[in-house]
């Protein structure tokens, strides 16, 4: 399917949409010590196909620059940032945080925005982070959004770049979803453009994308991950898949109180590796959230297994793993697909209507 470009997007429409994640996410603004690091944790990993772990830290940073101003339709990140938060004081954090780094081979550092934005994390801290690192880990993972992957941002650190992987949220390949369903002020090309520039450098891109954002039917959904993770997967070195999960003061847990949203199936998460199975790219997903009601679920007796079995396939990639997996509620989530297939298709619909007559958008929300 052709990509969407911006010109077509209707820009009252997503006004609303800004608007309605802004007033979200005030509600959220949570106000943290600036000398404390959100959270850490070591978990599982793979590194050059060997098994191994990683150390995941949660820095609190003055946040993402784009969730002060609307921010993602699913991102409750605001909740995890500190006003206060200094070149020093992030320093402090990372410290305390670096602090449980023992056998672990991986390490990767969240901010709950992009770790090349300058408004959070200065050109000098990155530096002194990365210093830091590199000679005592394998590999060093950041998130960033695209915007922030320039020329002078990548050579800035381009010393690093043997042991570093960029992390981006592209979410889709689709420009409208991108727009009106992630409420992201990006686009596909852009994405295209500077992870080429990244990779001739020699950094190593993950792209993380989004199953099944708001407005999107079940089908829809699997269909867009599939479609994305194709078209990307010359572009990137792996691929996270997100399903959408409920956090706290967002426009996705606002639509989810009203009865409009629910988070994706399982078995989507489950049909979205299968289809991509072939692809010569690493295609993985960690489910947030997954087997409660504000994560990815399904039945509930099953998702214990079916998670399991996700989190298994995502470290080794066998295929098998995935096909064992059945439950009586799959019946029910294919009968779901079914019904989506009979509906327009999310991406050749007026958006303005649809989203009118759900109840939610210019008016409803
Ligand atoms: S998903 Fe990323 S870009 Fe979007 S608001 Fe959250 S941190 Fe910012
Ligand atoms: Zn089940």
């Amino acid at each position: 399917m052709a990509v969407t470009t911006a010109p077509h997007l209707s820009q009252p429409l997503l006004r609303s949409i800004r608007e309605a994640a802004s007033t979200e996410r005030a509600r959220a603004m949570k106000d943290l010590d600036p000398y404390s690091y959100v959270s850490s944790w070591t978990e599982e990993e793979t590194h050059n196909g060997s098994d191994c772990s990683a150390l995941v830290m949660i820095l609190a940073t003055k946040g993402c620059s784009w969730a002060l101003r609307s921010g993602c339709s699913m991102c409750g990140y605001t909740n995890d940032s500190a006003s206060g938060a200094t070149d020093e004081s992030i320093w402090v954090q990372y410290g305390k945080a670096v602090s449980a780094l023992s056998e672990q081979r991986i390490v990767k550092i969240y901010t709950s925005g992009s770790f090349l934005d300058t408004f959070e994390i200065s050109h000098g801290l990155r530096l002194r982070i990365l210093s830091d690192l590199y000679p005592r880990v394998d590999e060093i993972v950041v998130e960033t959004r695209h915007e922030y992957i320039t020329r002078q941002n990548l050579e800035s650190i381009s010393a690093f770049r043997d042991k570093l992987v960029l992390a981006v949220g592209l979410e889709s390949s689709n420009d409208a979803v991108l727009n009106y369903s992630v409420n992201k002020p990006s686009n596909y090309a852009h994405f295209l453009k500077t992870t080429k520039l990244a990779s001739d450098i020699g950094f190593r891109i993950k792209s993380y994308l989004m199953l099944k954002p708001p407005f999107m039917s079940e089908g829809d959904a699997v269909n867009d991950a599939v479609r994305t993770a194709t078209e990307i997967s010359q572009h990137t070195y792996s691929i996270s898949v997100n399903p959408t999960n409920i956090q706290k003061d967002t426009v996705v847990e606002l639509m989810w109180r009203k009865g409009n949203f629910r988070p994706p199936w399982l078995w989507s998460v489950v049909e979205v590796l299968k289809r991509t199975h072939s692809l010569d790219k690493r295609v993985l997903s960690k489910p947030t959230g997954a087997g409660t009601v504000r994560g990815a679920h399904n039945c509930g007796r099953c998702d214990t297994a079916v998670m399991k079995g996700i989190a298994d396939y995502s470290r080794h990639r066998r295929l098998e793993t995935l096909e064992s997996l059945d439950c009586g509620c799959r019946r029910v989530w294919e009968a779901e697909m079914r019904l989506s297939s009979l509906s327009q298709p999310f991406f050749a619909v007026d958006y303005r209507k649809r989203i009118a007559e759900r109840g939610v958008g210019v008016a409803g929300i």
